[in-house]
C-alpha cells in the first residue's frame, strides 16, 4: 500500500477531531479527502505529514510504520498555495531550496531543478522572480518544489482554492497530466465536490473527523451510503 491509516485519532486538548480513522491508498494511487471545512481534513493530511502528531493508531507509507518518524525522513513532500513562494528568490532557488539544505552537490541539484522544469513546462523561467509570473505558473513552481524531492507521496492541501475558477479548471488537468506522468501516489485535500470528482479514483468523504465513505468517485455518486455522502457528492435523489 501507498498509504495505510490505522484507527487514527487526534485531539487538541478535549477536543477530538479525528475519531479512529482506518483508511488504505494503493501505491499510485489519486485519492481525495473531501468534506466541508472544519471536519479534519488538514489534520489528517499534517498527520501523515508528520506535521501534527497522531493521538492514536499507526500510519504506514510503502508498509514501513512511520507513525514516529520525522517528517523529511517519510518520503512525502507537501504542497502548499503558491502564495508560500519566496519572493526574493528566482524559480530556479525556489525549487532548489529543499535540495541545498538537504546539501545535494551542484549539478545533481542543477539537473533534478530542471527535470522538475520540464515536467512543469518552466523551462523558460527559471531565472524569474515569483511576482513575474502567471497565477497558473506560480503554483506550478510550488508543486515543483515538492517533485525534485522525488517522495513517494505527494500531500496537497487546498493548492488551487486561491486560483480563479479558469485556471483552477486548467490546473486540474494539469495535476492529472502529472500524477500520471510521475506515477506516485498522491494525496489532495479539497472542499470542492468537483474537484474531487474530476481527480480522486478514490474518494474519502469525511464529517466530523469521521469518514462517512470511501470509494470510487462513481461509487459514491451512485451508491452512496447515507444521507450526508448523497447530499455532499451531489447525486440527484
Ligand atoms: P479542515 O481542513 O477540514 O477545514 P482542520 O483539520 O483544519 O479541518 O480542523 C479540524 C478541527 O480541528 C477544527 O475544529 C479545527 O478548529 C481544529 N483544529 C485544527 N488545528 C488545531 C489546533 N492546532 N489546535 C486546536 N484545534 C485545532
Ligand atoms: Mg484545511
Amino acid at each position: 500500500m501507498g498509504v495505510s491509516l490505522r484507527n487514527v485519532s487526534k485531539e487538541f486538548g478535549a477536543a477530538r477531531v479525528i475519531e479512529d480513522v482506518s483508511m488504505d491508498i494503493p501505491t499510485g494511487g489519486f485519492a481525495v479527502f473531501v468534506g466541508p471545512s472544519g471536519c479534519g481534513k488538514s489534520t489528517l493530511l499534517r498527520m501523515i505529514a508528520g506535521l501534527e502528531e497522531t493521538s492514536g493508531g499507526t500510519i504506514a507509507i510503502e508498509d514501513t510504520d512511520v507513525t514516529h518518524v520525522e517528517p523529511a525522513e517519510r518520503g512525502v513532500a507537501m504542497v502548499f498555495q503558491s502564495y508560500a513562494l519566496y519572493p526574493h528568490l528566482s524559480v530556479f532557488d525556489n525549487m532548489a531550496f529543499s535540495l541545498r539544505l538537504a546539501k545535494t552537490p551542484r549539478a545533481k541539484m542543477r539537473e533534478m531543478v530542471r527535470e522538475a522544469a520540464r515536467i512543469l513546462k518552466l523551462d523558460d523561467h527559471l531565472d524569474k522572480k515569483p511576482s513575474q509570473l502567471s497565477g497558473g505558473q506560480r503554483q506550478r513552481v510550488a508543486i515543483g518544489r515538492a517533485i525534485v524531492r522525488q517522495p513517494k507521496v505527494f500531500l496537497f492541501d487546498e493548492p488551487l482554492s486561491n486560483l480563479d475558477a479558469e485556471l483552477r479548471v486548467q490546473m486540474r488537468l494539469e495535476l492529472t497530466r502529472l500524477h500520471r506522468q510521475i506515477g506516485a501516489t498522491m494525496i489532495y485535500v479539497t472542499h470542492d465536490q468537483v474537484e474531487a470528482m474530476t481527480l480522486a479514483d478514490k474518494i474519502f468523504v469525511l464529517k466530523g473527523g469521521i469518514v462517512q465513505q470511501a470509494g470510487a468517485p462513481l461509487d459514491l455518486y451512485d451508491d452512496p451510503d447515507n444521507r450526508f455522502v448523497a447530499g455532499f457528492i451531489g447525486s440527484p435523489a
